[in-house]
């Protein structure tokens, strides 16, 4: 694994195994001894005192306890790891409420499971109000909308807890196919500052379902994406560009513009190569210099629609010069790293990098803007 500009992971050493679970990181005394999770104290040596009876547990790790802020939030893997999900320090914060899906797409980072894992959702919440940023968290699965009901009551659960954090939720939008769920939704985001990103691969619905493997798939989230729309909910529309929909980015936007209402951002999103990403590969990327012009295109369908667009994970030496400045510094800090030829390059402070998967048959090798 290549260098990260945060690690996230961290082994400890303990005088007994800790319990798996998340826990509230804690370096000095808490301020308030009730809490939403255990509080897991993160000491640079071995305690010479008896442990206060508000940690659960201590750990010793000079590079965890340097690494965090006090309250960061972690889980507790295998004993003697940790990984730290909700981080001060991090440039971006998301939980994981579920690994199951409705869809199965070609580049699933995340591919679904399908045990039951209802409890990523109930200590997610206990999660973000323990954090309780004054900003935004992230929160992705699998689909979390399949939680229906329960996913409404979690929200209700932040509102009441946590009102001062916004939540950026990753869905395939085809739940907001259910009209009764949508209503029950904008209620929600009049109270929460909350934005959905639902992505759309295609105008074609046989292009979409291919990519999402789900036969129905783009039926669902295209009414979906009009119910969310016409509700007032906000939304951010995701584009992948892959071998199946490159030639048609501007189509695309062209459809959002013309059909779907609130469409607040559009994205277009680099690949990342893990999870099924990496098996599908060959049949699904393409070399981001051979579609340059499309991606210009695509900003200019964009700005004529009126609808602000970014683009996500691309290395700028990747990009046309005119597409520069609507690319984002996007990629997680834990995930994120620049090649050694990097450091000569002039744009490095305002480019994205690289994700630290792709070494090796999935890099495009960097090329410094001298
Ligand atoms: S050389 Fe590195 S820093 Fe420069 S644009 Fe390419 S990826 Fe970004």
């Amino acid at each position: 694994m290549s260098e990260v500009l945060r690690n996230d992971i961290f082994r400890f050493t303990a005088d007994l195994p800790v319990q798996q679970g998340f826990y509230r990181l804690c370096k000095f005394k808490p301020d308030n001894p009730q809490f939403y999770l255990p509080n897991l104290l993160v000491s640079e040596t071995q305690l010479d005192y008896r442990l206060p009876a508000y940690f659960a547990d201590f750990v010793v790790s000079t590079d965890l306890f340097n690494s965090i802020e006090d309250g960061d939030i972690g889980i507790v893997n295998n004993g003697n790891m940790i990984r730290v999900i909700l981080s001060r320090r991090a440039n971006h914060n998301t939980v994981l409420v579920t690994e199951r899906c409705n869809n199965n797409c070609l580049f699933c980072s995340q591919p679904p499971k399908t045990g039951n894992d209802d409890w990523l959702l109930n200590q997610s919440a206990l999660a973000i109000a323990s954090f309780s940023l004054n900003g935004v968290v992230g929160v992705s699965g699998g689909e979390p909308l399949l939680y229906g009901e329960d996913f409404l009551q979690f929200l209700d659960f932040i509102i009441e807890n946590s009102p001062e954090t916004a939540l950026h939720v990753l869905t395939n939008g085809r739940k907001f196919a259910d009209v009764s769920f949508t209503q029950q939704m904008k209620e929600r985001s009049e109270k929460l500052k909350i934005t959905f990103g639902i992505p759309l691969y295609s105008s074609r619905s046989s292009v979409h379902d291919y990519l999402v493997g789900s036969e129905g798939a783009f039926d669902e989230t295209v009414r979906g994406l009009i119910n969310a729309g016409n509700s007032g909910i906000n939304i951010e529309l995701r584009i992948i560009p892959t071998l199946a929909n490159y030639m048609e980015l501007d189509k695309i936007i062209e459809f959002a513009g013309r059909v779907f209402s609130n469409i607040n951002q559009i994205s277009l999103m680099g690949l990342e190569s893990i999870g099924w990403a990496r098996k599908n590969w060959p049949s699904i990327f393409i070399e981001y210099d051979s579609y340059s012009e499309k991606i210009l295109s695509a900003i200019g369908t964009a700005q004529r629609s009126g609808i602000p667009l970014t683009i996500f994970n691309y290395p700028l030496c990747h990009l046309p010069e005119r597409a520069w400045g609507f690319a984002t510094q996007s990629i997680s800090d834990w995930k994120n790293y620049y090649p050694k030829e990097c450091d000569e390059c002039t744009q490095k402070s305002s480019c994205a990098g690289y994700f630290s998967s792709s070494k090796g048959r999935f890099h495009q090798p960097p090329r410094p803007i001298l």
